[in-house]
């Protein structure tokens, strides 16, 4: 099969579709690799090293488009590469569709069959294409943390370490899944005091098993929430209901009680904050300050850290992607009911009942 991969337009994403290692082994399976020129260049892969896997670099994304079989991607078509898409092309990228009725409505004109990475499943129902993101917002919601709460950058000057004779500040991580558990490890790494709470006993138990002695567990409720949110130097919000807005847990009236120069970092940003003064922000101006309290709430945190945040993305992408090259994506779809979750749209009708529900097309 013929695979192309363009380079990404959206307004500051770096990340690319294939890592050179991603399309070396596309190729030594038998594929034709095309990829734009500079597509790589936001996580410093060169055209050169897409050559020595064995692509071909071309000048347009106009070509991939028109030659392409497949089209491997990272972020949703904007609307002038849905332009050019044709029929029968298969796209593999991030869609979601569900809030973007434009967007659904061009990929059912265009004919092309649609899969979405954040709808494939994994064996126990999770999202394993959604997960790495949730990997890299979760430890790197420590680092942002660590450095807003820098007296330069608005907090209260506390290192979340401390020293020898000083003790370490103290972390109250808000959910316990894979963007609180990935918090946790960072933040215990660095030798915080962390407190993970979460509703699901059984989080807290997995949770607890895995850390021990290095991090307490609490239930989440109002008054154990109340509590170490007020202890907290630094906070992080990493709770989701799945289909829903975000639980505001944390009230404008508590930032009073909080340590001054505290900091909140809401992961949750993206299903509109869990705390109630959350509003997003971006790389530029991450930060704001309310009550004395630094708010942290960058909605795309995994697109800071480009580079890893691909090489994770191609780790869980990859393997489908061979598997249709391989296969066509009917056999491949077919054989793998995972896979087959991804489908979104094809030959102009919406296959996915959730977007097919909210956008109020037949399914
Ligand atoms: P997850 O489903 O793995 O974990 C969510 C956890 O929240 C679950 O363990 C659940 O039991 C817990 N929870 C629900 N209600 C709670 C409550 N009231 N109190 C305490 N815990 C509660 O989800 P995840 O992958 O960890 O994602 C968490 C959030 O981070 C999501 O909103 C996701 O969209 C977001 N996210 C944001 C970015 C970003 O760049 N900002 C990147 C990735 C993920």
């Amino acid at each position: 099969m013929r695979v192309g991969c363009p380079k990404e337009i959206k307004n500051h994403e770096y990340r690319v579709g294939l890592t050179p290692e991603s399309a070396r082994e596309l190729v030594a399976q038998g594929n034709e690799v095309w990829i734009e020129t500079q597509a790589g260049a936001g996580i410093d892969a060169t055209d050169d090293q897409y050559v020595e896997a064995g692509a071909k670099i071309v000048d347009t994304p106009d070509e991939i488009f028109a030659e392409c079989e497949m089209i491997v991607k990272v972020k949703e078509p904007q609307a002038i590469e849905r332009a050019k898409l044709r029929v029968d092309q298969i796209l593999y990228t991030y869609l979601h569709l569900a809030p973007d009725p434009e967007q659904t409505v061009d990929l059912m004109n265009s004919g092309v069959t649609a899969i979405a990475y954040e709808t494939v499943t994994g064996p126990r129902g999770q999202l394993p294409l959604l997960k790495p993101m949730s990997q890299v917002a979760g430890r790197m919601s420590v680092q942002a943390g660590a450095s807003a709460l820098e007296k330069a950058h608005g907090g209260r000057g506390v290192l979340l370490g401390g020293v020898p004779g000083v003790m370490p500040g103290k972390v109250a991580v808000i959910g316990g899944g894979v963007v609180g558990f990935n918090a946790a490890q960072m933040a215990v790494g660095l030798g915080a005091d962390v407190t993970i709470l979460d509703r699901d006993p059984e989080v807290l138990e997995k949770v607890g098993t895995f850390f021990e002695a290095r991090a307490s567990t609490r239930f989440s409720n109002r008054a154990n929430l109340y509590d170490a949110v007020t202890q907290a130097d630094l906070v992080i919000g990493a709770v989701l209901i799945p289909g829903a807005a975000a639980p505001k847990l944390v009230t404008r009236e508590m930032l009073g009680d909080m340590q001054n120069g505290a900091v909140l970092v809401d992961v949750a940003i993206d299903q509109g904050g869990c705390f109630e003064t959350s509003k997003p922000t971006t790389h530029a101006e991450p930060t704001y300050v309310i009550d004395d309290i630094v708010h942290y709430c960058v909605a795309n945190m995994p697109g800071a850290v480009a580079r890893t945040s691909t090489y994770a993305l191609n780790n869980v992408t990859l393997p489908h992607a061979l598997r249709i090259a391989r296969m066509g994506w009917k056999e491949a779809l077919r054989a793998d009911e995972h896979l087959a979750a991804g489908l979104n749209v094809h030959k102009g009708k919406v296959t996915y009942k959730a977007v097919a529900d909210e956008l109020g097309y037949e399914y």
